[in-house]
């Protein structure tokens, strides 16, 4: 069995995943600014040059799994930030790494947010992260707020797995590319939300129709899902693992 490469593996959701898969035998090539096989920036593009040709070194040429989950929340203050990591740091990673997952057909999961539905997006920043354009992404970001930049980015990549799943060099390469939205969970991310005064309250006050928030191993068991057999027919699917909040606020649409 190949390796799988899983980013921002040394916290929270990703550090539950990287525990879930070597509990099943699994090697797992860590990506993150500390404590992981491959120590990378992921948000300034030498960073991820570097990480990718890490991953491929490590690897050996093959994957079974890449997961892209390394990513900041609404609240840091340099917004432009965001954008370049939640999109860009994934987006780098999934299309600079896909052919070492053609070999073992393997499966990518972008892990995007149900900030990518329920939140206020700026249509001008999906639209330039979908086009490459980081620089005007970042400039955007940078007028805007967070959680604009932060909802525009988990959206754009969410977008790109709708658009890049079904296409030859993923789908028709035998490969799966999905997505899965989580809602609040409990991770140092969500902590340092609720300890802002602006987002905190408004964190507590978000309706979970099952209550309380998420625990990251759920997330990781929804991920691990869509990166096993079990989920042999998902393609483009983005799973919403948040206990409900994306149903009760767009119960039509989906
Ligand atoms: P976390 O802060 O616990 O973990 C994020 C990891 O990303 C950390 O290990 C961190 O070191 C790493 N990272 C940060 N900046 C990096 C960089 N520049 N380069 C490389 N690695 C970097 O957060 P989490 O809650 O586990 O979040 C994981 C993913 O889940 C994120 O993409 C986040 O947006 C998404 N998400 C989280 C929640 C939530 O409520 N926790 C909700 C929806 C989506």
């Amino acid at each position: 069995m190949a390796a799988i490469a899983i980013s921002g593996s040394a916290s929270g959701i990703g550090a539950a995943l990287r525990q879930r898969l070597e509990r099943d035998g699994r090697t797992v090539l860590g990506i993150d600014l500390r404590d992981a096989e491959i120590v990378a920036d992921l948000a300034v593009p030498e960073g991820r040059a570097a990480a990718v040709a890490a991953v491929r070194a490590a690897s050996g040429g093959t994957l079974d799994g890449l997961v892209t989950c390394a990513g900041i929340g609404p609240q840091v203050s340099d917004w432009p930030l965001i954008v370049s990591l939640d999109y860009f740091g994934s987006h780098v990673l999934l299309m600079e790494l896909r052919d070492l997952l053609v070999r073992s057909r393997g499966a990518a999961v972008a892990i995007s947010s149900n900030s990518s539905t329920i939140s206020p997006f700026d249509a001008e920043i999906v639209a330039a992260c979908l086009a490459g354009d980081e620089a005007r992404a970042r400039e955007r970001a940078r007028g805007l707020s967070g959680q604009h930049a932060y909802a525009s980015a988990k959206r754009a990549i969410a977008c790109f797995v709708r658009r890049a799943a079904p296409a030859a060099d993923w789908a028709g390469a035998g490969i799966r590319l999905n997505a899965v939205a989580p809602g609040a969970v409990s991770t140092p991310l969500l902590d340092a939300g609720l300890d802002d005064p602006v987002y905190g309250p408004a964190i507590r006050a978000f309706p979970i129709p099952l209550g309380g928030f998420g625990r990251p191993e759920q997330i990781a068991a929804a991920t691990a899902f869509l990166l096993g057999p079990d989920s042999a027919f998902f393609c483009g699917s983005v799973l919403f693992a948040d206990g409900g909040s994306d149903a009760l606020l767009r119960p039509d649409q989906y």
